[in-house]
């Protein structure tokens, strides 16, 4: 007889802190890619899947799967448990505790499903050798042939980080077995807080750019020359600078945001007008029309530049990533799933990026958010609250039992 599968709520907990344990760094958590308490956390989360029932593996780029033992078809659940340098205990990996109980509650639960429930932690979400690595490795969109060249901060190749895996076999997604892929995740922004919800629908991750401005100009003495007569590289910076953040805020949208992360002034001296000078721009927008928008507006600004006589402006954008969106019946499962259980929930999309949005190229994909105190998030000082963690995980299952309902 199937019993009501439930979230044990403190069982929960206590994973995440024994999790956050492994590799713990002061008041927060340090398990880059590949390090030993990367890897070491991969084999405790390996241990944990198999202590729920789940068929454990971990495979050759260091993803570690759950498998539903004896289903034809199943629903993956997962995030990803790698951290950045100085990361918080919650990004990532919520989300692979939360599918680890997810799976607990129904595997207890003894019904028969006609769809198991696969777990997953990836492996490099964070990008200390490429960003989404586990995932677009798992999804065939990271060409191998590269492992040679991508290379960590201290100059580690991936395949030299990779050799702790070297015996194991590489895991593919398997599109007739996978019928989604469902991520819960911290919302690592403020806007959960502020509208007092505890859970976040997520309606879309935001599409990318990212490029750099770069302006050449004339060193001249800085006392000597007059104003009118240099080709201040510096100066045709900032004033374009200002020309983007006034036509920017015009043109913005409650979701775009932008910033300038970087400038370098050539030669770099209070006595020398600069030569050159280069600035990282990076934009971000749910809306494809909203990005291709800014585009325009940073190649007009860069040709009137051009157009006069006082420096050059050559713009080349190294990134740029369509905003992906979530499908339909994964968010009016995950709205339903909050509305039923009690939990005040709003829709929003997703300024950071996630392993969602790799597997989404592929298969059916929806995410769910739960609030970050005071917006805080790969710092230390990240936190959620205990009540909005339990909340979130309570959602996810239900909406994962929709789900398999479904799609059957
Ligand atoms: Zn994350």
């Amino acid at each position: 007889m199937a019993r009501v599968a439930k979230i044990v709520g403190s069982r929960l907990l206590s994973d995440l802190h024994e999790l956050a344990s492994i590799g713990r760094s002061g008041a927060g958590v340090r398990r880059v890619a590949y390090s030993e308490s990367d890897v070491a956390a991969r084999r405790w989360i390996a241990q944990k899947f198999a202590a729920a029932g789940l068929t454990p593996q971990i495979d050759r780029v260091g993803n570690v799967f759950g498998r539903w033992p004896g289903a034809a078809r199943a629903l993956l659940i997962g995030s990803h448990t790698d951290t950045v340098p100085s990361g918080g205990w919650l990004d990532g990996s919520l989300g692979v505790i939360y599918a680890l109980e997810v799976a607990r509650a129904m595997a207890e639960a003894g019904a028969e499903q006609p769809i198991g429930i696969d777990v997953v932690d990836f492996a490099d979400e964070e990008g200390t050798f490429a960003g989404w690595f586990g995932s677009r490795t798992f999804c065939g969109d990271f060409n191998t042939a590269l492992w040679n060249d991508v290379r960590d901060s201290e100059g580690r190749t991936l395949t030299d980080a990779l050799t702790v895996f070297a015996d194991r076999p590489q895991v593919r997604l398997n599109k007739a077995h996978t019928i989604g892929y469902l991520e819960a995740h911290i919302e690592q922004g403020p806007r959960l807080e502020a509208l007092n919800r505890s859970i976040g629908i997520v309606s879309s991750i935001v599409g990318i750019r990212t490029g750099r401005a770069h302006f050449t100009g004339r060193a001249d003495h800085a006392g000597t020359t007059p104003m009118a007569m240099r080709k201040d590289a510096g100066q045709l910076l900032f004033a374009f600078v200002n020309r983007l953040i006034a036509r920017f805020s015009e043109k913005a949208t409650r979701d775009t945001v932008w910033n300038f992360g970087n400038v370098v002034l050539t030669p770099g001296a209070a006595n020398v007008v600069p030569s050159e000078a280069d600035l990282s721009i990076q934009y971000r927008d749910a809306e494809l029309r909203q990005l291709e928008l800014f585009d325009n507006i940073v190649q007009e600004e860069a040709q009137l530049i051009n157009a006069a006589e006082s420096g050059r402006c050559s713009i080349t954008m190294t990134m740029a990533t369509k905003p992906i969106l979530m499908d339909q019946t994964f968010q009016s499962c995950l709205r339903d799933a909050a509305a039923i259980i009690g939990h005040a929930s709003v829709d929003l999309p997703s300024g950071a990026g996630h392993d969602a949005a790799a597997l989404a190229l592929h298969i059916p994909i929806g995410m769910l958010f739960v609030p970050s105190k005071g917006g805080r998030s790969h710092t230390p000082d990240e936190d959620t609250d205990e009540k909005d963690i339990v909340a979130g995980a309570e959602v996810l299952l239900a909406a994962a039992q929709r789900l398999v309902h479904a799609k059957r």
